[in-house]
């Protein structure tokens, strides 16, 4: 069966990927009703999401606008949900190779 190409867009750049060159970040409430952030690896997550292209400069720039991402998931007056999603951005940082985003290099080219 052939995959079919989901396209996303990264809440940094702007620009278009497939999915799977896209982190996940989904805002939803678990069992006990309490909202939580956390990195939807497999895109099956039901809530609000964002999506950034994996690379260590669209996070580094994403926990810039912190506050932004979380207007993004409807949850701008949660200062733990803040906590959890730059949690997340630091383990990506840590973690992501070095690569910027295609938008950084055909800057870099021109
Ligand atoms: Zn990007």
């Amino acid at each position: 069966m052939k995959k079919k190409n989901i396209i996303r867009v990264c809440s940094v750049c702007k620009q278009n990927f497939n999915r799977q060159e896209l982190i996940k970040i989904t805002c939803f409430k678990n069992k006990e009703e309490k909202l939580n952030i956390i990195l939807d690896s497999n895109y099956n997550i039901p809530g609000r999401s964002i999506y950034i292209f994996k690379s260590k400069h669209c996070v580094i720039e994403a926990k810039k606008y912190k506050k932004k991402i979380l207007n993004k998931l409807k949850r701008p007056l949660y200062p733990e949900l803040e906590k959890e999603l730059e949690g997340i951005l630091n383990y990506l940082i840590e973690n992501l190779p070095e690569n910027s985003c295609p938008l950084v290099k055909s800057l870099e080219v021109s």
